[in-house]
């Protein structure tokens, strides 16, 4: 396996996309060319196309008061009405959702369905005194309510902040607070690896800390026990219950806010990304089209993010949606109640396209390829990846195990503040290498800059910056538009910067090398964790790798590496040694780590990216800083005991 993956990236072989896509790409040739012809045209087109306005927009960008652009501003919409309303006539008994819950029962929620309970819903926010602008915080598991909650603010214009299930009261308290929001959403309790979280609960001990918040609307999922409060708190189904299921959708304009998402909190304080209603929807109804190919009478589409995450939030709500789709929604752990449960799933459905993180991926490795093997994927058509950068032997993986072997994978990069896919292959379209994310999408430039800004041309590695305004690009920060011009605009004036490093190779490839706060300076070069961490997940008993720098006198940093094991593998001296060779073939003695901790576990954010920053901690023995946005903090205690008791070599 390690030599395959080593054939292809020496010799930078590409996949060729199969004869299907072929096919179908030749029917729609030059697309990015087209785009970067005029590249306003091309998005005053998809907003056209694919959005039924109540007045079309003949603004297409406003560059007035950079860096706060505005796109379509004098359009006027409704994102509920072009996800449900638009659909009724043809496709009202078509499936939007097939629900699976943890415990095994399922719901089928169709067009029709669930435009009457967002009616319905729209309606008892109201009735709580929620109107255009109000800000509503929705703290939930993956059940429809979630969706429904969602699209129920849009359709009056209230300004909702999801935040994800898995947070603690205090993240929820915070986000509350900083948003101002009246009214929280939330359910009894959600199920994950066959336990209750209790999120009412939870919600309540941060509603201790949010005297603001004047209703608690909150669903019945299981039976678990919950404190009321008396004027405050009210059931969800008793609320529902008089309301109608008409709900006349509210006239917003392109440019009103449509929803407050905080980022993930893998470098630091969470920031609260607000994305608008025009440009948003045409980004991601344009991006879910392209990227995955969709055919909306055809497929079956499973997103398996969670919708507290900007990825769900995009591409399991309004961009499928807008566009017709039908989905698959998973309720609890991958994992439960074996590790089979999403290939059980994806069988049972029919599953054609399906869109995971690199972090699952290594997790579905480690437990063994025997759990894929039991089921039928063959209906896979397209694999898709999002969240950080995918080891090359994932990926490789991904197809081999996964998809059936002729399966394109799409590597997507975003992040929040981008709203939508950025660098991605198109099926049919761009021939794909393992671990690389390849190109802008059509209509997106980027470029790749040295410190001084100056682009560092092809091939060349460096900052990635995105060089123009794009419609779904984040507005601000909410309420800190100062925080915004700082963290994006400032470094590169008049270029947006992510945060992320990147490299293009002769091709002109681009490969996403992490946050720019994970490279490291040893002995004066350059070095990325990412290559590091994949030189190391390329040997057959490595399941997972994160490696930082950590200060040393001699080198400037020295390269620290704590590496999981695959299956039943041990790790010792020897397979210290073996690995330290390892990474110096594959990548050169510089990149040696110096020392490597066996742990059984990495730690990471809810999302499931490995927080670097706190192993950097404890490699150069500081005070742990805030674990709060941690999924599993137990670790973090047990790998600074071995780190501590590890030598250097
Ligand atoms: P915070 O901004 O609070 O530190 P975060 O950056 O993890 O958190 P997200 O917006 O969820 O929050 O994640 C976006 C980031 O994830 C990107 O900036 C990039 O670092 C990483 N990422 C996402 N997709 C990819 C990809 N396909 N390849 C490489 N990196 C990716
Ligand atoms: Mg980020």
């Amino acid at each position: 396996m390690s030599e395959t993956l080593e054939d292809l990236l020496r010799e930078s072989r590409s996949f060729p996309p199969s004869a299907e896509f072929t096919a179908q790409a030749n029917a729609k040739p030059g697309i990015h060319a087209q785009a970067e012809a005029d590249f306003q045209g091309f998005w005053h087109r998809q907003a056209l196309d694919r959005i039924d306005w109540y007045t079309p927009p003949t603004e297409i960008l406003d560059d007035s008061n950079p860096p706060f652009f505005k796109w379509f501003s004098d359009g006027e919409l409704n994102l509920s009405y072009n996800c449900l309303d638009l659909h009724l006539e043809s496709s009202g008994n078509k499936v939007a959702y097939h629900w699976v819950g943890e415990p095994g029962d399922t719901r089928t929620i169709t067009y029709q369905d669930l435009y009457d309970e967002v009616c319905r819903f729209a309606n008892a926010l109201k009735s709580l005194g929620v109107s255009k602008g109000d800000r509503v915080a929705i703290y939930m598991g993956m059940i429809p309510e979630l969706s429904v909650a969602m699209l129920a603010c849009a359709r009056i214009g209230a300004v909702h902040s999801v935040v994800f299930g898995g947070f603690s009261s205090d993240s929820l308290a915070d986000r509350i607070l900083d948003a101002d929001a009246k009214v929280v959403v939330t359910q009894d309790g959600a199920w994950r690896g066959g336990n209750v979280v209790p999120l009412k609960a939870n919600a309540d001990v941060s509603l201790a800390r949010t005297p603001g918040v004047e209703s608690v609307v909150v669903v019945r999922r299981t039976d678990h026990g919950v404190d009321m409060t008396e004027g405050r708190d009210i059931w969800y189904h008793d609320l529902m219950e008089d309301k109608s299921a008409e709900c006349e959708p509210e006239r917003l304009n392109a440019e009103d806010p449509l929803y407050i998402l905080y980022t993930s909190g893998t470098t630091g304080k969470p920031k609260g990304i607000v994305h608008t209603q025009g440009g948003y929807l045409t980004g991601v109804t344009t991006t879910h089209s392209f990227v995955f190919d969709l055919k909306p009478d055809d497929d079956v589409y499973w997103c398996a993010a969670d919708i507290g995450w900007v990825t769900g939030h995009s591409y399991i709500v309004y961009g499928p949606l807008a566009n017709r789709t039908t989905g698959v929604m998973y309720e609890g752990a991958p994992n439960h109640p074996d590790f089979d449960r999403l290939w059980h799933i994806i069988e049972d459905y029919g599953v054609t396209i399906f869109y995971t993180a690199p972090t699952a991926i290594r997790a579905f490795m480690k437990w063994g390829d025997e759990y894929p093997a039991r089921h039928d994927l063959s209906s896979l058509r397209l694999l898709g990846t999002v969240g950080e950068p995918i080891n090359p032997e994932a990926w490789i993986w991904y197809q081999k195990h996964i998809g059936p072997e002729s399966c394109p994978i799409v590597d997507t990069w975003w992040q929040t503040e981008t709203g939508g896919i950025m660098i991605s292959p198109l099926p049919g379209v761009t021939a794909t290498k393992p671990g690389s994310a390849t190109m802008p999408m059509p209509g997106i430039a980027a470029d790749v800059v040295d410190e001084e800004g100056n682009s560092v041309g092809i091939p060349g590695g460096g900052f990635l910056v995105l060089t123009r305004p794009w419609p779904h690009m984040a507005r601000t920060i909410w309420g800190d538009d100062q925080r915004y011009i700082d963290t994006y605009w400032t470094r590169f004036p008049g270029r947006y910067f992510p945060g992320d490093g990147a490299k293009r190779d002769e091709d002109g490839y681009f490969w996403l090398l992490g946050r720019v706060d994970d490279v490291m300076l040893v002995s004066g070069h350059n070095i990325s964790t990412m290559e590091v961490e994949s030189a190391l997940v390329s040997h057959p008993a490595v399941a997972e790798a994160a490696v930082v720098g950590r200060k040393d006198d001699l080198t400037g940093q020295a390269i620290a590496a704590f590496v999981t094991l695959r299956g039943t593998a041990e790790g010792d001296e020897d397979l210290i040694a073996e690995l330290r060779q390892h990474v110096s073939d594959h990548i050169g003695p510089i990149a040696k780590p110096k020392s490597i901790v066996f742990t059984p576990d990495l730690p990471k954010t809810r999302s499931g990216k490995i927080m670097r920053r706190l192993l950097k901690d404890i490699s150069e023995h500081r005070k742990l800083g805030d674990v709060t946005t941690l999924a599993n903090a137990a670790v973090v205690e047990e790998i600074a005991r071995k780190s501590d008791a590890a030598g250097d070599d």
